[in-house]
């Protein structure tokens, strides 16, 4: 295959440790013990998908057995050992995805493969993928060669979940976790990625790439795939063009969405959700960008786009910041905590776009409670929620009152009808004898 048609993972795969992205602390620690010849037995790569993990595995097995050593490890012109590494043919090095072989003859065929001494290189290596995947007897197995293994056998593991692997595993491998890639550094890989490629893709969109790729190398890579493919005469593709393509909603529709609520218009906010349902988003997708945006308008003010901000485009937080002013920050807990307990409710319903618009119309309904607007029962409940406001001066307090506050108004849902009850005297305070005169006059003329 010409390795310009090569997809981008693959052909920037990092060969060397330098070149692992997002890594640089566990790279440095294994050249370390590799140059001071401080070999571990085993090694345990563990992280989330597309985080280096293979990528590391085989970086170590090339610097173990390099004809350069460690130090001048190949990076182009590649010694035999590396270059039958990176083909998948070399005789010393056994590569099982335990996904696929999870038996105990898959772990036989291991022990017969370390009975005899290497044949070209320094070692034979190991190397097993999704090693969680192993059968009981098979960890049995490979706990037998690992507890005693020959000098000239070395083991290398990855694994998504840890978990699933047995402690005695575990406790025999020099264990490393890869952290997912910071999105400052991924951006910066991406964009040099982009740049090496001569591709045409705004910074704005290369941060939408690096959001949506939660960490993982290869899933950006992936994308920024996507994005050059769809890159047309040579004209720029922006941050809506990669929206499109990614199918990702703005949040500011939503930021629109949760001003028409608190505006209490019915209306408009059904349309904007309908809109956002027609584009193709999914309506538990939506809950947790509502939930997520209620977050950012609470804290924004704690929230710098300081360049290593990659959940908000530059307009988001903008549109954020000012509609934040106007909001008053206990509404938006109890629209949060509101949320949250629909957010655990969808997943047993059928018709989830309904349920979404009825939570919509609810969320009207509340505001219009904390605003009075509705019948004397809650008109009572609001008045005791405001001769409270004094006793709440720590965050605690106001957290629990507004919790309590949603249960009452959860209740209140359940009842269809309330009926009008005119009390003229609740609500109304009398401390002295002449209010209270007051007041029996104004009740005669009534
Ligand atoms: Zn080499």
């Amino acid at each position: 295959m010409d390795i310009n048609s090569k997809v981008l993972a693959l052909k920037y795969r990092p060969q060397t440790f330098n070149q692992l992205v997002g890594q640089q602390v566990i790279a440095e620690s294994i050249f370390n013990s590799i140059r001071n010849n401080k070999i571990p037995n085993a090694y345990m790569f563990l992280g989330i998908r597309g985080s280096g993990k293979t990528s590391a595995a085989r970086i170590v097995a090339k610097a173990l057995n390099c004809e350069n050593g460690v130090e001048n490890l190949c990076t182009k012109n590649f010694c035999n050992s590396c270059k039958s590494i990176i083909e998948g043919n070399n005789i010393d090095i056994l590569e099982i995805d335990a996904a696929s072989k999870t038996s105990v003859d898959d772990v036989r065929e291991l022990i017969e493969f370390s009975r005899y001494k290497p044949t070209s290189a320094k070692y034979k290596i190991f190397i097993c993928d999704e090693v969680h995947m192993f059968s009981k007897s098979a960890f049995a197995a490979l706990l037998k060669t690992l507890e005693e293994p020959p000098s000239y056998l070395k083991f290398i593991f990855a694994s998504t979940e840890v978990k699933k692997i047995p402690v005695t595993i575990i406790s025999r491998c020099q264990r490393y976790d890869l952290s997912r890639v910071n999105s400052e550094e991924l951006f910066k890989y991406l964009v040099k990625i982009k740049d090496l490629e001569n591709g045409n893709i705004s910074n704005e969109a290369i941060k939408l790439i690096v959001k949506l790729s939660e960490g993982s190398v290869r899933d950006s890579l992936s994308l920024l795939d996507r994005a050059m493919l769809a890159e047309k005469d040579g004209n720029e593709l922006d941050l809506a063009a990669a929206q499109k393509i990614f199918g990702y909603f703005e949040k500011s529709i939503i930021i629109d969405l949760i001003e028409q609520i608190l505006n209490g218009n019915e209306d408009n906010t059904l349309k904007l959700f309908r809109s956002i349902y027609k584009s193709g988003v999914e309506p538990k997708v939506f809950l947790n960008e509502f939930l997520e945006t209620l977050y950012y308008l609470k804290n924004i003010d704690f929230i710098n786009l300081d360049g290593k901000n990659f959940d908000l485009n530059d307009k988001e937080f903008e549109k954020i910041k000012s509609l934040s002013k106007k909001i008053i920050k206990k509404d938006l807990l109890l629209l949060w905590q509101f949320t949250f307990n629909n957010l655990e409710k969808i997943d047993i319903i059928t018709n989830q776009h309904q349920f979404v618009e009825m939570f919509l119309i609810r969320s009207l309904y509340l505001k219009k409670i904390l605003k009075g607007k509705t019948n004397s029962k809650i008109e009572g409940f609001k008045n005791e929620f405001n001769l409270d406001k004094n006793k709440l001066e720590n965050k605690a307090e106001l957290y629990q009152e507004t919790v309590d506050q949603l249960k009452r108004v959860e209740q209140e849902d359940k009842i269809e009808t309330v009926p009008e009850v005119k009390n003229e005297t609740q609500g109304i305070q009398i401390n002295t004898f002449e209010e209270l005169i007051q007041n029996f006059r104004k009740g005669k003329r009534t």
